[in-house]
């Protein structure tokens, strides 16, 4: 078994409005994938970065793509040896090893697992400002990273989704849900990295 972590962090981060690309923002001392890094070389055999073409410095290292599904197939191209794959996106760096092993645990009998926080908003679905549908909010989970996958479920994968777990679903693969944290917050808009800055400090 050889478990690979892949980090997605070759968005530009234009909601953020930093002048580095988001992943290289500093935050809590640090740029951001550093957070992260730490948390998957603890559990993790060896771990892919994808980054901005013009970073591509350290080793392991490797050049993303124009969108988030595409730099993680680059960075899973890099690691033919995998056979377990844990992706986790540089934009949260809240992550825990305590939650990652948890994924992994959970990976018996299936092809994903993903950690997912219960939605406490209602969430409505609309077409030109009209609400058209409004889903029972008892089902609804707001998917996070870290999710991890037989690599070979995450290597058939094809096309472009915000998450990895969606391309996987529909090559039919079975994903599975277990408890995020709710600290585990994604990087995204200013006042996401103010919450996030606090969050760390403690
Ligand atoms: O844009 P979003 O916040 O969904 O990005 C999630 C993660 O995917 C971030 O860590 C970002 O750096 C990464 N990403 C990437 N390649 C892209 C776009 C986003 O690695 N082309």
């Amino acid at each position: 078994m050889s478990v690979v972590g892949i980090i997605p962090a070759a968005g530009a981060g234009e909601r953020l409005g930093a002048e580095v690309p988001k992943a290289f923002a500093v935050l809590g001392g640090r740029p951001m994938v550093e957070w992260s890094l730490d948390v998957l070389r603890e559990v993790c055999d060896r771990v892919i970065v994808a980054v901005p073409p013009n970073r591509v410095e350290p080793p392991d290292f490797v050049a993303g793509g124009a969108t988030r599904s595409e730099s993680v197939r680059n960075a899973l191209d890099a690691a033919p040896e995998a056979t377990i794959a844990v992706v986790h996106d540089a934009a949260r760096p809240l992550v825990t090893v305590e939650l990652v092993r948890r994924c992994l645990d959970a990976l018996e009998g299936v092809d994903g697992v993903i950690a997912a926080v219960r939605v406490t908003d209602t969430v409505k679905e609309v077409e030109d400002s009209l609400v058209v549908h409004t889903p029972d909010r008892g089902r609804l989970w707001a998917a996070q990273t870290p999710q991890v996958f037989r690599a070979e479920a995450l290597r058939a994968t094809v096309g472009e989704a915000t998450d990895d777990a969606s391309l996987v679903e529909a090559m039919g693969g079975r994903v599975r849900v277990i408890e995020g944290i709710r600290e585990n917050i994604k990087v995204t808009t200013p006042l996401d990295a103010r919450v996030a800055e606090m969050l760390l400090a403690h």
